[in-house]
């Protein structure tokens, strides 16, 4: 299915409002196998509508309308859509009555104009709104399908889920699987080099790679005419990818790194402690973003200062004045010295260059030690990130420590 999103709103030509809901939307259509081919936005004028909305139907089998749909004279969308698909608004009881009632709980007067928001094309599947008063609708006329949907994306959103993508989904003959890959430690060009001789010439399933902060994403799709065929299709896939690169795999389910971890921790009981120099607390508030770490996660601190690193850890000083604050050997001690502080099975520490200054031939900007014990073992890795922005380096090495910690979990048995 061939597909344009039109976004209506002289605010997002202006560049007052960012164009999330197109953004939203092509993320969603692409994960159900629908192909977006254009994005248009338009202003809040009805004959400039109509010309786009009438250009994107000669291509596209489905066109998805944001915005334009609340109660003000300038929100004309339905209208437009009406005349061009050869429709006429009419008062849609439902949507009336669950107007009224939206106006009765919040106990405010509900003004004329609001009345305008429960008319609906006549030939229209009405999606209700639950987080606001303007509903959407589906019209479908010669083949062609118009979905109309208001602008807000805290509106937008959950109509989509909830109404939009079923009905979608009802329509089509075909069942979409689909399962995300992540992997960390390879970028995508590498990824996607690797897998060439799987994405070549492959038409189903379809293998797509995607970069997202350090990390490179896999997306193995299938449409089969039944959902039992296209998960097989996928999974045997999975199989296959696994074979090129599968050391850089630590989830076929879309679950993060902090995710995976937090998971982990808690289902083998493993409790967990951080000492952080550069990254300054950025592991341990990816880690309480989990819910329920707290059975397992004891304590974060960050040691910034030689002064803390001693005090907190117990570095020794001749460690910091002989190899540096940035060194294997105090990596070593600040790990060490948190296990024995806080008695924790999983223990992490940072120190590094995070730059964008500080750095020196020897030890550049974007060089970092992380030290990670698990019980007896304990290791202290070396990353060279080669970048000198700080935001970056900070971020990639909170994913380079949960990396390892996750393949230390793994590697520890039963
Ligand atoms: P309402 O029921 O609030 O009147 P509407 O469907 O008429 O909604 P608009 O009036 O076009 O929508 O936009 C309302 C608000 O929704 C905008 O001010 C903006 O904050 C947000 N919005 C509109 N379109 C988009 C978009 N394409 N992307 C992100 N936000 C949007």
């Amino acid at each position: 299915m061939k597909c344009a999103i039109v976004a209506v709103g002289t605010e997002l030509l202006f560049g007052h409002t960012v164009n999330t809901d197109a953004v939203f939307l092509s993320q969603q259509l692409n994960l159900m196998g629908i192909d977006v081919l254009y994005h248009y936005t338009v202003g809040d004028n009805p004959g400039r509508l109509s010309e786009i909305l009438k250009l994107a139907l000669s291509d596209c089998d489905l066109v998805i309308t944001t915005g334009g749909t609340g109660p003000t004279q300038d929100d004309l969308t339905k209208e437009v859509i009406c005349e061009v698909m050869g429709d006429a608004l009419v008062e849609d009881s439902h949507s009336m009555e669950r107007l009224i009632r939206h106006f009765e709980r919040r106990q405010r007067p509900m003004t004329e104009n609001n009345l305008k928001q429960a008319m609906m094309p006549s030939k229209a599947v009405v999606f209700d709104n639950d987080n606001g008063t303007a509903p959407g609708f589906a019209l479908e006329s010669n083949g062609k399908i118009v979905i109309c949907l208001p602008g807000p994306p805290n509106e937008l959103n959950p109509m989509f889920e909830d109404s939009v993508k079923p009905w979608l989904m009802n329509r089509s003959s075909e069942a979409l699987y689909y399962r995300t890959i992540r992997t960390f430690g390879i970028g995508e060009s590498m990824l996607e080099t690797k897998l060439l001789p799987l994405i070549d010439g492959q038409t189903d399933p379809t293998l797509a790679t995607y970069a997202k902060m350090g990390e490179a994403t896999l997306r193995i799709a299938s449409k089969r005419s039944t959902e039992e065929e296209a998960r097989k299709a996928v999974e045997d896939m999975i199989k296959r990818v696994y074979e090129y690169v599968g050391d850089y795999i630590y989830s076929t389910d879309d679950e993060s790194l902090p995710e995976l971890v937090g998971r982990k921790l808690i289902e083998k009981n493993l409790t967990m402690s951080t000492a952080e120099s550069c990254t300054g607390g950025m592991i341990a508030a990816r880690m309480t973003d989990i819910s329920g770490i707290s059975a397992v996660f004891e304590r974060g601190i960050v040691t910034y200062s030689n002064g803390a690193k001693m005090d907190e850890l117990g570095v020794s000083g001749e460690t910091l004045e002989r190899y540096g604050a940035v060194s294997p050997q105090t990596a070593e001690e600040m790990v060490r010295g948190l296990q024995k502080k806080t008695g924790s099975r999983v223990c992490v520490s940072v120190t590094g260059i995070a730059g964008p200054g500080g750095g020196t031939p020897e030890k550049p900007v974007g060089l970092i030690y992380v030290g990670v014990m698990l019980d007896e073992r304990m290791e202290v890795f070396e990353l060279r990130t080669n970048n000198t922005k700080r935001q970056w380096n900070r971020n990639y090495t909170v994913l380079f420590a949960l990396d390892k910690i996750n393949r230390f979990i793994d590697e520890m048995g039963e």
